[in-house]
């Protein structure tokens, strides 16, 4: 079993339903248990004019490949009405493989780490309730001096669980 995170996120149609939704999906892959799920965030756009967006952070444990993973996650995408018209458009729901093991992945539908976690704080400071305090990313870069150099700007740490 590896442990991966899920960078899940989500601004149509009650996202924070989604996410719960999306979690309940990840719990019930082939080969995979849910290790847990991080408090919910909210996060100015990356583009300007779309709504604000719900996040968190998932970690599992799996034993599928991940090429197979992003396969599992974009169906749970489609399933829940993802449509896919414009670059970082609005969505009802994003499921990103943010770490996958101590593994680096170069492919063309999978690169890992993802390659914009070090500017997202919607990503580090949710993956940072579930990762140990001394998380390493497969490219040696510390979890916490990510979070040093990306400061809690534009996030709001939701209270409901
Ligand atoms: P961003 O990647 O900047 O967060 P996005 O999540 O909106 O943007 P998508 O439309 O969800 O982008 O995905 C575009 C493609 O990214 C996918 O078809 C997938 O093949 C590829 N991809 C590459 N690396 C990853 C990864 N680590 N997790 C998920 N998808 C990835
Ligand atoms: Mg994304
Ligand atoms: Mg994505």
């Amino acid at each position: 079993m590896e442990r991966i995170y899920i960078g899940m996120g989500s601004n149509l149609c009650a996202p924070a339903e989604q996410l719960h939704s999306a979690v309940q999906a990840l719990a019930q892959l082939p080969r995979t248990s849910l290790a847990g799920m991080s408090s919910l965030y909210q996060s100015d756009s990356l583009l300007p004019g779309q709504p604000r967006y719900t996040n968190a952070v998932a970690a599992l444990d799996t034993d599928l490949a991940p090429l197979a993973l992003l396969d599992a996650l974009q169906a749970i995408e489609n399933s829940q009405g993802r449509e896919r018209l414009e670059r970082w458009g609005p969505r009802t729901l994003d499921l990103d493989i943010l770490l996958f093991g101590d593994r680096l992945i170069d492919e063309p539908r999978l690169k890992v780490p993802h390659y914009q976690l070090q500017e997202r704080a919607f990503v580090l400071y949710p993956l940072a309730e579930l990762a140990p305090a001394d998380l390493h990313l497969a490219d040696g870069r510390s979890l916490r001096d990510l979070l040093k150099a990306c400061p809690f700007v534009g996030l709001e740490r939701l209270l409901q669980p």
